[in-house]
């Protein structure tokens, strides 16, 4: 009897230890999936998001092969990431779809993760890079609104790593986190780009120029490069607003900004400054060649046939240029040189247009002598 009752205790407690077992396991599990998900909800950009997430998940849950899929049917992803300085097509682990055709046809409707054995089939897409194949994968849809935004490949070379019947609730969780964040992030990306586009050229804003041509300065002072600007002003614009109509004269900017950015690079500035008035910022050109290109912009205004309702318009644009001369000494902020340097090409367009406009006039190459005589 006695005997009976130490059995059933000593099974009780072994049951016991257990499930004690699993809660602490449960409850480890817990807290890593909080840290992941509290370390994502404080990123700040796309880029970082891409990153942290897929160095972050793969430490966390400790997986042999990870890869992220994003749906950027209008290259938008691919832009803002450019744009961020991110090189997206090193990163191997990130795969661009251009449609949700893949998603769909993985998930349908259901959008429930596969948990499952490898598929040469159905999975060798979601992990196109990966030296060896996993054995056994998570591959987790993302959704927001009904909609795919992409989704998260777990692969682990360990078979039954990920099994059809494990419990996915934390995935489940984690995954809504995920697609928040990138819902939160693309619509951030979205608006930061819209708020420094001109809505009517298509061309970056004035706002832009001046949070942009800091930054440019900094960079032409650390890699020892000039930095020119043009200041460009379409010639007589009032008569073609007078002449053909204010929508006449909508259509004029929208093809003359086009046509200037086309003969630019495309790492340079292009900003709307003002109505009819654009600054363009080159950098690392020499000097000497900036104004072959302002004098190949002008002609290709000069030469523009525009058509707007029957009628046939010409313009001109006169440019004033300027250039920054890098020296390692310099006594000035880069703000300071930032407005020389746009003081100085405006100054040039103005002789532009006192000399009888449809020209390039050159102002004042700012260096270290320039420099530190404005500044005393
Ligand atoms: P100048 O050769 O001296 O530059 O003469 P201008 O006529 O080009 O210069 P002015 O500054 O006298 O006139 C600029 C005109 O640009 C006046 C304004 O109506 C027009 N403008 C400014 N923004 C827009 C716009 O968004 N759309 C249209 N259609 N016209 C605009
Ligand atoms: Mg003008
Ligand atoms: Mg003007």
């Amino acid at each position: 009897m006695e005997d009976d009752i130490t059995t059933e205790l000593r099974v009780l407690q072994s049951h016991l230890d257990g499930m004690l077992d699993r809660v602490q396991h449960n409850s480890l599990t817990l807290k890593r999936f909080q840290t992941f998900e509290m370390r994502l909800l404080n990123l700040n950009s796309l880029a970082e998001m891409i990153e942290q997430l897929l160095e972050d998940a793969q430490s966390f849950f400790d997986l042999d092969v990870i890869s992220f899929c994003l749906i950027d049917e209008k290259s938008e992803i691919a832009a803002y990431l450019s744009d961020d300085g991110y090189d997206y097509l090193a990163n191997n682990k990130l795969i661009l779809l251009s449609d949700n055709e893949l998603l769909k046809s993985t998930f349908g409707l259901s959008a429930t993760p596969f948990l499952g054995t490898y598929k040469q089939s159905s999975c060798a897409k979601f992990f196109p890079e990966s030296e060896r194949n996993p054995v056994s994968v998570a591959i987790i849809p993302l959704r927001r609104r009904g909609k795919y935004l992409g989704s998260l490949n777990f692969g682990s070379y360990t078979p039954n790593r990920f099994i059809n019947d494990m419990a996915t609730d934390f995935i489940e969780h984690m995954v809504s986190v995920v697609s928040i964040c990138l819902e939160n992030n693309l619509n951030f990306e979205m608006m930061r780009r819209t708020s420094l586009i001109d809505t009517l050229t298509g061309v970056n804003n004035r706002r832009f120029l001046e949070q942009r041509i800091g930054e440019e300065v900094d960079r032409s002072q650390r890699n020892e490069e000039p930095l020119s600007c043009l200041f460009l002003d379409i010639d007589h614009f009032k008569q073609v607003n007078d002449t053909y109509g204010h929508q006449a004269g909508d259509y004029v900017l929208s093809i003359v900004a086009s046509v200037i950015k086309k003969q630019l690079r495309s790492n340079d500035v292009l900003a709307r400054y003002g109505g009819e008035e654009f600054v363009a910022l080159l950098s690392n050109i020499p000097e000497t060649m900036v104004k072959d290109i302002a004098e190949r912009i002008r002609k290709s205004i000069k030469d523009l046939a525009l058509n707007f309702n029957e009628a046939q318009i010409k313009v001109t644009i006169s440019i004033g240029m300027s250039t920054y001369l890098p020296c390692k000494v310099s006594s000035k902020t880069s703000a300071e040189i930032s407005t020389q340097l746009i003081h100085s090409a405006d100054s040039a367009l103005y002789v532009a247009k006192k000399s009888g406009r449809d020209r390039v006039e050159k102002g004042k190459v700012i260096d270290a002598s320039t420099a530190t005589r404005m500044a005393s």
